[in-house]
């Protein structure tokens, strides 16, 4: 392995086709950019072992929902505060904004994320348990009541999953790659359902599975090296795709043939820096 943990010297650019204008290679020199040609494809699919997908930001745009989940718990939840008791005596409870979501909750673990706006705002609950019903006004019962909000929205109005990321999935399916996911929510299989796609993975790494197995988080590459396990397939035969800096590094980490950045906003230097081999803006560029 190398110095960063990476296995390197049989598998170099063998798993990258040879004309692409998107590959980046952190193993080999610069390739000079050429213009896109048609009927080739930047990966050489059909020498993959498994291909693994992370969920949020790959295959949906579910970042969407949560935004919309938080809105919806923390809207109610100032909209009915009682500022009259002693305890909550000058909390902030004027409107909840997005600036808020993006200053105080995103990318965090729910209960902080819940905790830390909590706090912006001069609100102080008790921390509570995850065991705590959506109803309790503790930072867990909040965090919970989010993620009920979260699963009706997601039954009621669904999620379309990215274009590209369904164009992918269909091509390896015509080759018969196995593909998975691994997701760090414990929503992953109702995400997965709403966007129409539950059928198409045997296995789904998720929030859950990593805790009954003990596995992990990211950017531990554990529940990767898990996914490609179930599906029969060497790590260094593997992909792995990630939009998410900590994913990638899950995947830098893990001695994975190669290691895709979807750039959904983290932005392709900082995914790159990651350990990302190559960076897209959508799948469909790979499809
Ligand atoms: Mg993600």
């Amino acid at each position: 392995m190398g110095s960063n943990g990476r296995r390197r010297g049989s598998l170099t650019c063998s798993t990258l086709a040879p004309a692409t204008s998107v590959a980046v290679c952190a193993r080999c020199p610069p390739v000079p950019s050429v213009a896109p040609v048609t009927g080739s494809r930047p990966v050489a699919w059909d020498a993959q072992g498994a291909v693994l997908f992370d969920l949020d930001g790959v295959l949906t745009p579910t970042a969407e929902v949560h935004m919309a989940a938080w809105a919806r718990m923390f809207g109610d939840l100032f909209a009915g505060l009682d500022t009259t008791r002693p305890d909550l005596r000058g909390a902030d409870t004027s409107a909840y904004t997005d600036a808020d979501y993006f200053a105080h909750v995103d990318g965090k673990p729910r209960y902080q994320g819940v905790a830390d706006l909590l706090a912006a705002r001069g609100i102080r609950l008790p921390q509570g348990s995850p065991e705590d019903p959506p109803e309790a006004l503790t930072v867990c019962g909040l965090g919970n009541r989010k993620n009920v909000a979260f699963t009706a929205i997601l039954e009621r109005e669904g999620v379309r999953p990215y274009p590209g990321s369904v164009a992918l999935l269909d091509h390896l399916r015509g080759l018969g790659v196995p593909v998975a996911v691994v997701s760090s929510s414990a929503n992953a299989p109702a995400v997965l359902a709403a966007a129409g796609l539950a059928e198409r993975f045997d296995t789904v790494v998720d929030g859950r599975v990593a805790a009954d197995l003990g596995l992990a988080g990211k950017p531990q590459p554990d529940t990767f090296l898990h996914a490609a396990t179930a599906c029969g397939c060497a790590p260094e035969r593997a992909v792995v795709v990630e939009d998410a800096v900590s994913g990638v590094r899950a995947g830098a980490a893990g001695g994975f043939g190669l290691v895709v950045g979807v750039d959904r906003g983290a932005g392709a230097d900082a995914l790159r820096a990651a350990g990302a081999d190559l960076v897209v803006a959508d799948l469909g560029e790979l499809a």
